[in-house]
Protein backbone atom coordinates (compact mmCIF):
# COMPACT_ATOMS: atom_id res chain seq x y z
CA UNK A 1 0.00 0.00 0.00
CA UNK A 2 1.54 3.39 -1.08
CA UNK A 3 1.33 6.62 1.62
CA UNK A 4 -0.92 8.14 -0.58
CA UNK A 5 -3.28 4.87 -0.63
CA UNK A 6 -2.52 4.29 3.38
CA UNK A 7 -6.39 4.06 5.49
CA UNK A 8 -6.65 7.18 7.38
CA UNK A 9 -7.82 5.91 11.01
CA UNK A 10 -8.78 7.29 14.40
CA UNK A 11 -8.30 10.73 14.76
CA UNK A 12 -6.93 11.34 11.46
CA UNK A 13 -10.65 11.36 9.88
CA UNK A 14 -11.37 14.30 12.09
CA UNK A 15 -8.13 16.52 11.74
CA UNK A 16 -4.70 17.66 10.05
CA UNK A 17 -3.33 17.67 13.45
CA UNK A 18 -3.74 16.53 17.01
CA UNK A 19 -2.66 18.55 20.05
CA UNK A 20 -2.15 17.53 23.49
CA UNK A 21 -0.33 19.13 26.56
CA UNK A 22 -0.57 16.45 29.59
CA UNK A 23 0.29 12.78 29.96
CA UNK A 24 -2.21 10.66 31.59
CA UNK A 25 -5.92 10.42 32.16
CA UNK A 26 -7.85 9.86 35.11
CA UNK A 27 -11.05 8.79 33.66
CA UNK A 28 -9.62 5.28 33.28
CA UNK A 29 -11.55 4.19 30.37
CA UNK A 30 -10.89 0.07 29.62
CA UNK A 31 -10.59 0.68 26.13
CA UNK A 32 -8.22 3.57 25.93
CA UNK A 33 -5.57 3.97 23.13
CA UNK A 34 -3.99 6.52 24.37
CA UNK A 35 -3.06 4.29 27.74
CA UNK A 36 -1.97 1.44 25.52
CA UNK A 37 0.26 3.41 23.57
CA UNK A 38 1.75 5.10 26.40
CA UNK A 39 1.80 2.14 28.71
CA UNK A 40 2.19 -0.55 26.95
CA UNK A 41 3.46 0.08 24.01
CA UNK A 42 5.72 2.71 24.13
CA UNK A 43 6.70 2.42 28.08
CA UNK A 44 6.87 6.39 28.38
CA UNK A 45 4.90 6.07 32.02
CA UNK A 46 3.57 3.05 34.19
CA UNK A 47 -0.32 2.14 34.87
CA UNK A 48 0.01 3.84 37.84
CA UNK A 49 1.43 6.96 36.66
CA UNK A 50 -0.84 7.27 33.78
CA UNK A 51 -4.14 7.38 35.91
CA UNK A 52 -2.51 11.01 37.39
CA UNK A 53 -1.97 13.66 34.51
CA UNK A 54 0.84 15.03 34.16
CA UNK A 55 0.60 18.93 32.70
CA UNK A 56 3.61 19.15 30.46
CA UNK A 57 4.42 22.95 30.52
CA UNK A 58 6.47 23.28 27.54
CA UNK A 59 3.20 22.10 25.43
CA UNK A 60 1.16 24.57 27.24
CA UNK A 61 3.23 27.56 26.70
CA UNK A 62 3.92 26.73 22.97
CA UNK A 63 2.46 29.13 19.91
CA UNK A 64 0.99 27.43 17.03
CA UNK A 65 1.27 28.33 13.54
CA UNK A 66 -2.04 28.51 11.39
CA UNK A 67 -2.87 24.76 10.25
CA UNK A 68 -4.04 24.03 6.60
CA UNK A 69 -6.96 22.39 8.08
CA UNK A 70 -9.16 21.64 11.63
CA UNK A 71 -7.31 20.73 14.71
CA UNK A 72 -8.27 18.46 17.31
CA UNK A 73 -7.83 18.96 20.83
CA UNK A 74 -6.90 17.04 22.84
CA UNK A 75 -6.54 13.56 21.79
CA UNK A 76 -4.38 11.73 24.34
CA UNK A 77 -5.92 12.55 27.52
CA UNK A 78 -8.85 14.51 28.56
CA UNK A 79 -9.99 17.89 29.82
CA UNK A 80 -10.48 17.68 34.00
CA UNK A 81 -10.84 20.08 36.02
CA UNK A 82 -7.68 19.83 37.77
CA UNK A 83 -5.99 20.68 34.57
CA UNK A 84 -8.30 23.02 33.49
CA UNK A 85 -6.50 26.23 33.79
CA UNK A 86 -3.83 24.82 31.37
CA UNK A 87 -6.31 23.52 28.83
CA UNK A 88 -7.50 27.08 28.80
CA UNK A 89 -4.33 28.60 28.34
CA UNK A 90 -3.50 25.96 25.07
CA UNK A 91 -6.39 26.79 23.41
CA UNK A 92 -5.66 30.67 23.65
CA UNK A 93 -2.47 29.97 21.96
CA UNK A 94 -4.19 27.74 19.75
CA UNK A 95 -6.71 29.99 18.52
CA UNK A 96 -4.34 33.24 18.25
CA UNK A 97 -3.59 32.54 14.41
CA UNK A 98 -6.79 32.04 13.71
CA UNK A 99 -7.21 27.77 13.89
CA UNK A 100 -10.01 26.34 13.73
CA UNK A 101 -9.95 23.79 17.04
CA UNK A 102 -12.07 20.15 16.96
CA UNK A 103 -12.56 20.13 21.25
CA UNK A 104 -13.18 16.33 22.14
CA UNK A 105 -14.05 15.56 25.55
CA UNK A 106 -16.08 13.36 28.17
CA UNK A 107 -17.26 16.75 29.23
CA UNK A 108 -17.16 17.55 32.53
CA UNK A 109 -19.96 20.63 33.18
CA UNK A 110 -17.58 23.02 35.00
CA UNK A 111 -14.69 22.68 32.09
CA UNK A 112 -17.49 23.26 29.55
CA UNK A 113 -18.77 26.18 30.88
CA UNK A 114 -15.42 28.11 32.06
CA UNK A 115 -14.87 27.26 28.26
CA UNK A 116 -18.07 29.21 26.83
CA UNK A 117 -17.41 31.48 28.89
CA UNK A 118 -13.69 32.04 28.09
CA UNK A 119 -14.12 31.59 24.13
CA UNK A 120 -17.69 33.58 23.54
CA UNK A 121 -16.10 35.90 20.71
CA UNK A 122 -14.06 32.95 19.15
CA UNK A 123 -16.93 30.61 19.34
CA UNK A 124 -16.85 30.48 15.66
CA UNK A 125 -13.76 28.94 15.93
CA UNK A 126 -15.08 25.99 18.11
CA UNK A 127 -16.52 22.62 17.31
CA UNK A 128 -17.13 20.53 20.28
CA UNK A 129 -17.34 16.44 20.16
CA UNK A 130 -18.42 15.41 23.07
CA UNK A 131 -18.14 11.50 23.68
CA UNK A 132 -21.51 10.00 25.03
CA UNK A 133 -21.34 6.42 24.24
CA UNK A 134 -24.24 4.64 26.10
CA UNK A 135 -27.38 5.63 28.55
CA UNK A 136 -26.78 3.57 30.72
CA UNK A 137 -25.15 4.56 33.52
CA UNK A 138 -23.72 1.27 34.92
CA UNK A 139 -22.24 0.56 30.98
CA UNK A 140 -20.40 3.78 31.54
CA UNK A 141 -19.51 3.09 34.88
CA UNK A 142 -17.96 -0.07 33.94
CA UNK A 143 -16.55 0.89 30.53
CA UNK A 144 -15.21 4.47 31.50
CA UNK A 145 -15.04 4.54 36.03
CA UNK A 146 -14.33 8.06 36.33
CA UNK A 147 -15.70 9.87 33.84
CA UNK A 148 -19.04 11.97 34.03
CA UNK A 149 -22.02 9.90 33.81
CA UNK A 150 -24.55 10.24 30.89
CA UNK A 151 -26.56 13.05 32.77
CA UNK A 152 -23.82 15.26 33.04
CA UNK A 153 -22.26 14.99 29.15
CA UNK A 154 -25.97 15.18 28.68
CA UNK A 155 -26.23 19.12 30.23
CA UNK A 156 -22.61 19.81 28.91
CA UNK A 157 -23.87 19.27 25.30
CA UNK A 158 -27.24 21.15 26.15
CA UNK A 159 -24.56 23.99 27.61
CA UNK A 160 -22.50 24.34 24.62
CA UNK A 161 -25.33 24.43 22.08
CA UNK A 162 -27.46 27.15 24.24
CA UNK A 163 -24.30 29.46 24.00
CA UNK A 164 -24.41 29.27 20.23
CA UNK A 165 -21.59 26.84 20.16
CA UNK A 166 -21.23 24.55 17.26
CA UNK A 167 -21.45 21.20 18.89
CA UNK A 168 -21.32 17.32 17.83
CA UNK A 169 -20.86 13.99 19.33
CA UNK A 170 -18.73 10.62 19.10
CA UNK A 171 -20.58 7.21 19.99
CA UNK A 172 -17.61 5.66 19.33
CA UNK A 173 -17.12 2.52 20.65
CA UNK A 174 -20.61 2.33 20.82
CA UNK A 175 -21.25 0.57 24.15
CA UNK A 176 -24.94 0.19 23.88
CA UNK A 177 -25.94 -0.43 20.06
CA UNK A 178 -29.50 -1.96 21.39
CA UNK A 179 -30.56 1.73 22.33
CA UNK A 180 -28.18 3.40 19.79
CA UNK A 181 -31.32 5.01 18.14
CA UNK A 182 -32.75 6.01 21.43
CA UNK A 183 -29.42 8.11 22.04
CA UNK A 184 -29.86 9.59 19.27
CA UNK A 185 -32.96 10.97 19.81
CA UNK A 186 -31.74 12.21 23.15
CA UNK A 187 -28.90 13.94 21.84
CA UNK A 188 -30.34 15.29 18.28
CA UNK A 189 -32.15 17.97 19.48
CA UNK A 190 -28.48 19.79 21.28
CA UNK A 191 -26.71 18.63 18.18
CA UNK A 192 -25.74 21.30 15.20
CA UNK A 193 -23.29 19.61 13.07
CA UNK A 194 -22.69 16.10 13.45
CA UNK A 195 -22.84 12.66 15.27
CA UNK A 196 -19.89 10.27 14.60
CA UNK A 197 -20.83 6.48 15.29
CA UNK A 198 -18.10 3.77 15.40
CA UNK A 199 -17.06 0.41 16.54
CA UNK A 200 -14.80 -0.70 19.46
CA UNK A 201 -11.26 -1.17 17.66
CA UNK A 202 -8.48 -3.34 18.60
CA UNK A 203 -10.01 -5.12 21.72
CA UNK A 204 -7.80 -8.03 22.31
CA UNK A 205 -4.88 -5.60 22.15
CA UNK A 206 -6.01 -2.94 23.84
CA UNK A 207 -8.37 -4.36 26.31
CA UNK A 208 -7.23 -6.83 28.87
CA UNK A 209 -9.57 -9.63 29.63
CA UNK A 210 -8.75 -9.70 33.39
CA UNK A 211 -12.22 -10.93 34.87
CA UNK A 212 -15.11 -12.61 34.75
CA UNK A 213 -17.01 -9.76 34.20
CA UNK A 214 -15.29 -7.96 31.55
CA UNK A 215 -15.01 -11.32 29.70
CA UNK A 216 -18.96 -10.90 30.08
CA UNK A 217 -18.96 -7.48 28.65
CA UNK A 218 -16.61 -8.25 25.88
CA UNK A 219 -18.83 -10.69 24.68
CA UNK A 220 -21.58 -8.78 24.64
CA UNK A 221 -19.61 -6.06 22.90
CA UNK A 222 -18.24 -8.46 19.89
CA UNK A 223 -21.61 -9.48 19.37
CA UNK A 224 -23.63 -6.30 19.56
CA UNK A 225 -20.93 -5.15 16.48
CA UNK A 226 -20.45 -8.37 14.58
CA UNK A 227 -21.15 -7.10 10.51
CA UNK A 228 -24.47 -8.23 11.02
CA UNK A 229 -25.81 -5.97 13.30
CA UNK A 230 -23.93 -3.06 12.01
CA UNK A 231 -25.03 -3.13 8.47
CA UNK A 232 -28.43 -3.72 10.50
CA UNK A 233 -27.23 -0.17 12.29
CA UNK A 234 -26.29 1.32 9.00
CA UNK A 235 -29.98 0.49 7.24
CA UNK A 236 -31.80 1.96 10.40
CA UNK A 237 -30.21 5.14 10.70
CA UNK A 238 -28.58 5.92 6.92
CA UNK A 239 -30.83 8.45 6.29
CA UNK A 240 -30.66 10.34 9.42
CA UNK A 241 -28.59 13.59 8.42
CA UNK A 242 -26.30 13.95 11.31
CA UNK A 243 -25.11 10.49 11.46
CA UNK A 244 -21.76 10.16 10.20
CA UNK A 245 -19.87 6.50 10.00
CA UNK A 246 -16.34 6.00 11.40
CA UNK A 247 -14.11 3.88 9.08
CA UNK A 248 -15.01 0.47 11.19
CA UNK A 249 -18.28 0.98 10.03
CA UNK A 250 -17.36 2.43 6.72
CA UNK A 251 -15.20 -1.00 6.00
CA UNK A 252 -18.38 -3.53 7.01
CA UNK A 253 -20.81 -1.17 5.32
CA UNK A 254 -18.91 -0.99 1.88
CA UNK A 255 -18.61 3.14 1.90
CA UNK A 256 -15.57 4.76 0.47
CA UNK A 257 -12.73 5.43 2.70
CA UNK A 258 -10.86 8.26 3.61
CA UNK A 259 -7.99 9.68 1.50
CA UNK A 260 -6.80 12.56 2.95
CA UNK A 261 -6.20 13.34 6.85
CA UNK A 262 -8.73 15.82 8.61
CA UNK A 263 -11.28 16.23 5.37
CA UNK A 264 -14.28 13.95 7.20
CA UNK A 265 -15.04 16.60 10.38
S1 LIG B 1 -11.13 9.94 28.34
FE1 LIG B 1 -9.95 9.42 26.53
S2 LIG B 1 -7.79 9.60 27.15
FE2 LIG B 1 -9.04 9.51 29.02
S3 LIG B 1 -9.02 7.36 29.61
FE3 LIG B 1 -10.86 7.72 28.37
S4 LIG B 1 -10.29 7.21 26.26
FE4 LIG B 1 -8.39 7.48 27.45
Amino acid sequence: MTAAEKRIRGTREWAVADIDCCTGCSHGCRYCYARYDGVVKKKRVSASEWQHPEVRSADVHRSFPLYPGTVMFPANHDIQPEILADCIRLLHNLLAPGNSILIVSKPHLLCIEEICRTFNNSRRQILFRFSITAIDNRILQFWEPAAPAYEERLASLRHAYSRGFQTSISIEPMLESEKIEELVDQLSPFVSHSIWIGKMNKIKKRVSEDTPQMAHELQRIRKEQNDENIAAIYHRLKNNSLIRWKESIKEVVGLELLRQPGLDI
